[in-house]
């Protein structure tokens, strides 16, 4: 028996070579970058998925090369439905688009299938080529037979795993093996390592720069055993080198696989990828850093964002400023370019971990929102409103022109207020606005005595209101109020002889404030006096 026999013997039906397969994927005719997205269908949008996916999308826009999304879906038992749905929504939603992916059927891409399952004979071509050249044996060790040999090992305190004297299986011959698989025993497809621990290599990851590891020597398992699909490390190196990625962009845990993966390319002689292994992400907490956990934090899910409505653009601005460190400066100096037109640089990313702070994204959030003309705020507040908040959709759909208006007091100009950070802060900004919603606990300041602020409000509205009159003849009045009811017209006045005044024209403004709000802090009251209007306003002083 030959290795080719046994080849033949697991893989009776693929007669195409290696050549036949890579005559199919032909060099891309693309000078920029190659780049993917690959995610295991696991139902999660994970904010470190994103991360990728940004700086996969932003390298390939900076070269003029390639993104694409590969769906990882070898591992069937982690599989999740509507899984591909929910990535290809988010990066379409964030608009981060692949030039290539496959999706409900339609195949966008000459590199295809774009789905790992739907690879399973290419796999098999490369899986029965190595086979054959000695380089991939069947391994007939049960799960117990790994976990005594783990317990083995830690008993001896060596490293644990399937190398060198403990690959067992290594060791059987071929008719012996070839004997086993004709009897129906089960089995795995391991790679047969060449490599010694004890050598050190360099690897030069683009993002961690340059690296001393030991070679790999572990024979790991390729093919699993019943369903005869890849394993993760097999996949990666085959579909990498087929769709010709020229830099790969994944998560810090696997770089402790990456001297495998070399020495996989490396037995197939195709030229390795350059990787990015990029940091985790963390966030603070009682100032301490800890990653951000898919258990503890809403954030880690990518659907959490928009559920709290914050615009998209100041989520994946959020993420850019973690992705490279000088991001926030460029930002500074081209405050309206595209972001792509950043230029991404991997020595710039963070090699430890990368801090997300959600008070970053709310300041980032505020000034995009507040950039916003009401018409555009509107749109998006009532977009996200239909769905997820009924009771400010209700607000807006009664009365548009009166929601716009609201959302328009101190907007539309050349520092713009910054009090929204995300379109669920609405209502709560807001409804006071709303004479249904009216039913204030009133903030009083230093003027409490209602007998004094019935006076105030009554003087007011009856002696000096008057709607058509412009700012500046507006806070003149307040000053001429407050001077008329023993008040101190300005700050000045008033620091100079307390005791000759009652208060000062600030408690008068205050008073007639908190009068038609409930609230000490409000956006702009000239705005809100317009807003208004004579009946509005009486009727809330009416309240008092
Ligand atoms: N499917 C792998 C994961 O979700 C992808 C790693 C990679 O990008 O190569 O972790």
């Amino acid at each position: 028996m030959t290795t080719k026999d046994l080849a033949n013997l697991i893989f009776p039906n693929i007669t195409k070579t290696v050549e036949d397969i890579e005559k199919m994927y032909p060099k891309r005719e693309v000078d920029g970058e190659v780049t993917r997205f690959a995610p295991s269908p696991t139902g999660f949008m994970h904010i470190g998925g994103c991360y990728q996916a940004i700086t996969d999308y932003l390298i390939a826009k900076n070269t003029n090369g390639i993104f694409y999304l590969r769906n990882e879906d070898t591992d069937k038992a982690r599989e999740k439905e509507d899984a591909v749905k929910i990535i290809m929504d988010i990066l379409n939603y964030y608009n981060i688009v692949p030039d290539e992916y496959e999706y409900e059927g339609d195949v966008v891409g000459k590199y295809g299938p774009y789905i790992q399952s739907e690879r399973k004979e290419i796999y098999h071509v490369f899986i029965k080529h190595l086979i054959e050249i000695g380089r991939a044996y069947p391994c007939f060790c049960t799960p117990d037979e790994l976990s005594v040999l783990r317990e083995k090992q830690e008993g001896m305190k060596v490293r644990t795993g399937y190398y060198g004297r403990f690959s067992k299986c290594r060791k059987i011959s071929i008719d012996d093996a070839y004997d086993r698989i004709k009897n129906g025993e089960k089995f795995v497809i391991r790679f047969k390592s060449k490599g010694d621990f004890e050598n050190k290599i360099w690897y030069e990851d683009l993002a961690k720069g340059r690296l001393h590891l030991s070679e790999n020597d572990i024979d790991d398992v390729i093919m699993k055993s019943d369903n005869m699909l890849p394993t993760y490390h097999f996949a990666h190196v085959i579909d990498d080198h087929l769709m010709h990625t020229t830099i790969v962009v994944r998560g810090e845990e696997w770089l402790p696989s990456v001297t495998k993966h070399l020495e996989m390319f490396n037995a197939f002689g195709f030229d390795a990828p350059k990787y990015i292994h990029t940091p985790l992400i963390q966030k603070k907490e009682d100032g301490k850093l800890r990653k951000i956990s898919k258990r503890k934090d809403p954030e880690a899910n990518m659907e959490y964002f928009k559920e709290m409505g914050y615009p998209k653009d100041a989520v994946v601005e959020s993420l850019l400023t973690i992705i490279n460190s000088n991001y926030e400066e460029w930002r500074d100096n081209n405050p309206d370019a595209p972001f792509t037109e950043f230029k991404f640089d991997a020595k710039k990313m963070s090699s430890s971990g990368a801090l997300y702070d959600l008070m970053k994204l709310e300041d980032i959030s505020k000034n995009i929102i507040s950039r916003m003309n009401k018409d555009e705020l509107y749109e998006e507040s009532y977009t996200w409103a239909c769905k997820y908040d009924e009771k400010l959709k209700e607000l807006i759909y009664k009365d548009v022109d009166y929601y716009k208006n609201i959302i328009n007091i101190e907007r539309e100009q050349a520092k713009p207020r910054k009090d929204i950070a995300k379109y669920s802060d609405i209502y709560n900004l807001i409804y006071y606005m709303y004479d249904e919603l009216f039913n204030p606990e009133y903030e009083w300041m230093k003027i409490t005595d209602t007998t004094e602020i019935k006076n105030i409000i009554n003087t007011y509205i009856n002696e000096y209101y008057d709607r058509d009159d412009d700012k500046d003849t507006w806070f003149n009045k307040i000053k001429e109020l407050a001077e008329n009811l023993g008040y101190a017209a300005n700050m000045k006045d008033y620091k100079k002889n307390p005791d000759n005044y009652k208060g000062n024209v600030a408690d008068i403004a205050t008073v007639i404030r908190v009068s038609l709000t409930g609230k000490k802090n409000t956006p702009d009251l000239y705005e809100i006096l317009k807003l208004f209007g004579i009946d509005r306003i009486r009727s809330r002083f009416n309240k008092i």
